[in-house]
């Protein structure tokens, strides 16, 4: 069977950048995972049994820590619950981080970071040559029709950055971005 896969969509956690999520033996996407399940999201018995059987819940496919740890959460392939309108034939990862020591919604992401999302979206890129990569925020409705989806128009600032803009630039590391502790 063929995936199809059409959006890669990347997410941040809107917790405190530079702060890992594990915690008390969990891992961050165990972490997300009970939060994906406070909130009412579920996996289907059949997707569970098949991949990831600890993992219930989780909505995104994969999970990027602060230090540079790659978890998968859902299969690919297996409709996500990160964007609403648009979780079939997508891939759903979320950085773990977004907002800054003072509040602010502006994602900062360590180096181990920066270089595991961008591996990751090169190998998904390969394996998946017809999806178009976005940030949440990008597929916020267009309300007034004109074709770009501007600041007033998100429904959130996930995740935190200029997908585009930092796929533009051809950078490993976003600097205006970049978690320096
Ligand atoms: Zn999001």
């Amino acid at each position: 069977m063929t995936i199809q896969i059409n959006k890669i969509v990347i997410h941040c956690s809107a917790t405190r950048n530079g702060k890992s999520l594990a915690r008390n033996g969990l891992t961050a996407a165990q972490v997300i995972d009970s939060w994906h399940k406070q909130r009412g999201f579920k996996r289907t018995e059949a997707n569970r049994k098949d991949f990831n059987p600890n993992l219930g819940s989780i909505g995104y496919h994969y999970v990027i820590d602060i230090d540079g740890t790659v978890e998968t959460g859902r299969k690919i392939g297996e409709t996500g619950a990160h964007v609403k309108g648009h979780n079939t034939n997508s891939i759903g990862i979320c950085l773990v981080g977004g907002i800054t020591a003072d509040g602010k919604n502006h994602g900062e992401y360590t180096a181990q970071q920066w270089w595991a999302l961008y591996d990751l979206l090169l190998n998904l890129e390969q394996r998946f040559p017809h999806a178009k990569i976005y940030g949440h925020r990008d597929l916020s409705p267009d309300l007034n029709g004109d074709g770009k989806i501007t600041r007033n128009e998100w429904l959130k600032d996930c995740p935190c950055f200029d997908v585009w803009q930092w796929l533009d630039s051809g950078e490993v590391i976003n600097v205006d971005h970049l978690f320096k502790g």
